[in-house]
């Protein structure tokens, strides 16, 4: 796994298998994490940072979930017990649909069972909303909730790097499918358009590649949307 720097203060690796990506954003002595895969490969995305410096000096760790799909949750877990074991506390993060059913460990949503797996539910400390702040260090990232691939979807906006954790509402090329629980494909096409208007240097997606060209490829996605 080659872990890719995106500056000035972002570490990506990408996810293994059926996994999310997972994002590090250091600023000072605090530390999100954007979504934690599935929980099975959470010893090599930890070495990795590790071995990186990403955990030296860390005080405060935040999880911010994307959604709550099992690839982007289920590490939720071992991350905690893993930062935990190193007195550091970890406070978790999300939408306030996604945290609801993160604390009700709603499986059905979760879709845990397709991993063959259960989801253990813990407390979400932030339950955020559209336009919220979420602050790590000296970093300020935008709540946007972006509906559609689930009803918890939220991207985060970093305006002053113009970076968009996006989760699986945009993708290089694609979006994530709407057929699954709490899915709304006009929903989605809504998100897509309210995010084309946002200045995006470069999307970071729950999954494959970075998105460089950001309002040309929400506008193929559209394109695509309503050609269906
Ligand atoms: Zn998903």
């Amino acid at each position: 796994m080659i872990p890719i720097i995106i500056k000035p203060n972002i570490l990506m690796l990408k996810g293994v298998h059926l996994d999310s990506n997972i994002y590090f954003l250091k600023s000072g002595r605090e530390l999100l994490i954007v979504d934690t895969g599935t929980g099975v490969f959470w010893n090599r995305y930890l070495s990795i940072a590790q071995q990186e410096g990403w955990l030296e000096n860390v005080s405060r760790v935040v999880i911010f979930n994307t959604h709550e799909h099992f690839d982007h949750v289920g590490g939720n877990h071992v991350f905690m017990k893993f930062f935990k074991e190193k007195e550091m506390e970890v406070e978790f993060a999300s939408h306030r649909d996604t945290a609801r059913t993160l604390e009700g460990g709603d499986d059905s949503i979760i879709l845990s069972y397709h991993y063959g797996r259960k989801y253990e539910p813990h407390p979400v400390k932030f339950k955020l909303e559209d336009g919220d702040l979420l602050s790590i260090g000296d970093v300020d990232l935008r709540v946007i909730h972006t509906p559609g691939h689930t009803q918890g979807s939220a991207c985060l906006y970093y305006e002053d790097e113009k970076i968009m954790f996006s989760g699986d509402t945009v993708f290089f090329n694609a979006y994530g499918r709407t057929d699954l629980p709490t899915g709304d494909e006009e929903e989605l096409i809504k998100s897509l358009e309210r995010l084309a208007r946002y200045e995006v240097r470069l999307g970071l997606p729950g999954h494959g590649k970075l998105i460089d060209r950001w309002t040309s490829n929400i506008y193929r996605i559209l394109d695509h949307l309503e050609g269906l």
